[in-house]
């Protein structure tokens, strides 16, 4: 069993490969995405192993498909970046990681308000210049602040729990409450509620068509001065142009994101020697009060694990059986 694996990195290699003792298949791994000005060098592969920025559409597909290739194992939950029909009229079978440790990614929503309110990341630099002083470190309590959660799945619900072990109110937005933060005392109230009323307001819901530019200057419009917006979500989510006119007037007093609307061309790359072409990320990047990171939330060594394990299972279980856990199949 031959598996290509694509957009890799180190770490992918590493977790991976301990992984792979279990079960000896033959791992190559490239550090390119896969996409049309690649797939015709694939030889001998059973299977492509791809992440979020992987390009699969029909013509990738068809390619693969000639190629011997099999299965398509994503190592990540969203599947927009393949064409699931094209895969199914070539006969290949889609596999992804639905799940893997909603707890790393609540944690880092956590870990950038911290960091924005209480304002670490200045205070590590401070010191080390020998500058004791604390002006400009201000930061408020998170006891007794309304934090509004948008979206209580998997990782809001995680989210909410860390909220309320530092004794803020939580109110909630979701299609679907859940019961068992209602008896948490978790308070489900109309979208436009929490925008008026949370001190802070986490995103945690998928991008949908209906959602895009959930954050936008109308919904801005509504929310309290100096609201702290967190996002580890996805880019589209938050209009950033609206966000950052938001950012002048004071009205976000403190903004985080671990997703970007062109994160596409920026993140999970080094481009520290690059002239980088996006004025909006730069001017981001200006503000004291706005903490990017780079699509990191999920980046933990259990959820690591977690991936690798998931994602050479399910390539084993077809393999051997034809089908896997049902959740796990596109
Ligand atoms: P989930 O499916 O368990 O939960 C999503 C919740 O959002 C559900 O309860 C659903 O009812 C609710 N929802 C759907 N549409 C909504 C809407 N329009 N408004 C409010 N709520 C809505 O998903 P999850 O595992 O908790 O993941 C949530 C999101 O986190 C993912 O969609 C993904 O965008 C993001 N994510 C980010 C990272 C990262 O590293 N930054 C990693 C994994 C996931």
């Amino acid at each position: 069993m031959k598996i290509a694996f694509f957009s890799t990195k180190p770490y992918d290699r590493e977790f991976f490969e301990k992984e792979n003792e279990k079960y000896g298949f033959e791992l190559h791994f490239f550090e390119t995405h896969l996409g049309p000005h690649i797939v015709n060098a694939i030889e001998n592969e059973d299977a492509v192993c791809v992440f979020v920025n992987d390009k699969l559409n029909r013509n990738v597909i068809e390619i693969l498909a000639k190629k011997g290739v099999k299965y398509i194992a994503l190592r990540c939950a969203g599947f927009n970046n393949v064409d699931l029909q094209a895969a199914k009229d070539f006969n290949i079978q889609v596999c992804r990681v639905p799940a893997y440790s909603p707890e790393a990614v609540a944690e880092h929503a956590m870990a950038m308000l911290l960091t924005l309110n209480r304002k670490t990341h200045k205070a590590y630099n401070r010191v080390r210049e020998q500058n004791f002083a604390l002006n400009g470190l201000l930061g408020f309590n998170l006891y007794q602040k309304k934090i509004g959660v948008v979206g209580t799945g998997k990782i809001g619900k995680a989210f909410v729990k860390i909220a309320l072990g530092f004794g803020a109110e939580v109110i909630a937005y979701d299609i679907y409450p859940d019961e068992t933060l209602i008896n948490l005392g978790v308070k489900y109230v109309a979208l436009e509620t929490l925008f008026m009323e949370s001190d802070i307001i986490s995103l945690h819901c998928p991008l949908t068509a209906d959602n895009h530019y959930l954050i936008n200057k109308e919904s801005i419009d509504k929310m309290k001065y100096g609201v702290t917006i967190i996002n580890t979500s996805r880019g589209n989510l938050i209009n950033t142009n609206d966000a950052i006119q938001a950012l002048k007037t004071k009205k976000i007093g403190l903004l985080g994101i671990d997703v970007y609307e062109q994160e596409e061309k920026l993140f999970f790359k080094d481009l520290s020697a690059t002239i980088i072409d996006d004025d909006t990320i730069q001017l981001l990047l200006s503000f004291p009060n706005v903490l990017v990171t780079a699509h990191q939330a999920f980046f933990t060594k259990e959820a690591l694990e977690q991936i690798s394990q998931r994602t050479l299972k399910s390539i084993d279980d077809l393999i051997k059986k034809g089908t896997t856990d049902p959740e796990v199949l596109l």
